[in-house]
């Protein structure tokens, strides 16, 4: 460890060195001069920049920016930080392969808009209207092991003559019960802005149990979507704004309020979810307001339009 801080030191008389000649280069009149002294200094800047992480597993560019973001999860670190600590100019393609291969959920200033315009970016202190496109964020400190396999998925549906809101319905139904990031649903969208508010669509309006922190589980990770089942609501119980639904939730606290079923209680051999139900009928002139609508288990759900028919 100390070998290493004295090599950033090292590093550090060298540039003021180099510096200091270049004083003299200054003075000169031959342009190729000039640049082919400054040369080194940039070598030795990028040098120094490198030796401050003074770490032996983090030989690879890859590596030391990984390290550097999983020191600083959730905040927003510019894409001239990763210059200094990688020391590639090409930093930007290590960071995709650390998302799609590595599984890390880094999202970029756009991406991260692109949530925040359909409150999905529920991260305090941060606006990300203020982000720009060089900014980048690492959701959290897990790194998602399946996450390869999904981006090969991605990449293959990505390529497909549909539209948006298809190839977005389509990802989500092949990793049913799996929460998939904005980053990889954006992918799937051929990185077309749209994509956050077909999500939204699907769910509201196609009734499409697609869920985030946001809109009814606030277990799952921030930034991440996961459609609950592979049935869409009945038609009567859509078109409830997300804000609507919101609040029935949380007064029923995320729980049927038939049964108490909740979340928490989720295991493969019962794949529940929370719906909404109205106790009047949508198609008897139930309105989507507070007092007609709770919160049910797919279950009682069921059980319940079994019953009135
Ligand atoms: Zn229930
Ligand atoms: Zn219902």
């Amino acid at each position: 460890m100390k070998k290493k801080e004295l090599d950033s030191e090292t590093i550090r008389k060298k540039v003021k060195s180099l510096i200091e000649n270049f004083e003299e280069e200054l003075k000169g009149k031959d342009l190729r001069q000039k640049v082919l002294s400054l040369v080194p200094v940039f070598h030795h800047l990028r040098e120094l920049g490198k030796s401050l992480l003074g770490k032996e597993d983090v030989s690879s560019a890859r590596d030391r920016i990984i390290f550097y973001f999983k020191k600083y999860p959730g905040v927003v670190i510019n894409g001239d930080e990763l210059l200094v600590v990688s020391a590639i100019q090409e930093y930007a393609r290590r960071v995709r392969e650390l998302r799609v291969q590595f599984g890390w959920s880094i999202i970029s200033g756009v991406t991260a808009k692109e949530m925040a315009a359909e409150n999905e970016l529920p991260i305090e202190d941060i606006d990300a209207d203020k982000m720009k496109p060089s900014d980048y964020i690492l959701l959290s400190a897990n790194q998602d092991r399946d996450a390869a396999h999904r981006w090969n998925i991605a990449n293959e549906i990505r390529k497909r003559k549909d539209s948006v809101r298809a190839k977005i319905l389509e990802y989500l139904k092949q990793n049913v019960g799996n929460p998939v990031t904005g980053e990889e649903l954006r992918y799937v969208a051929n990185d077309k802005t749209e994509w956050a508010r077909r999500v939204r669509e699907l769910r509201t309006e196609f009734g499409w149990p697609i869920e985030t922190k946001n809109t009814g589980r606030p277990d799952l990770p921030v930034g991440t979507y996961v459609l609950e089942s592979l049935c869409q609501s009945p038609e009567h119980d859509r078109k409830i704004s997300d804000s609507l639904r919101g609040v029935i939730l949380r007064r029923d606290q995320y729980s049927c309020v038939l049964c108490a079923w909740s979340h928490n209680d989720w295991n493969k051999s019962d794949p529940r979810h929370l719906e909404l139900h109205h106790k009047k009928e949508h198609v008897r002139g139930g309105e989507n307001t507070e007092d007609n609508l709770i919160t049910l288990c797919t279950v009682c759900h069921d059980d319940i339009h079994k019953k009135k028919k």
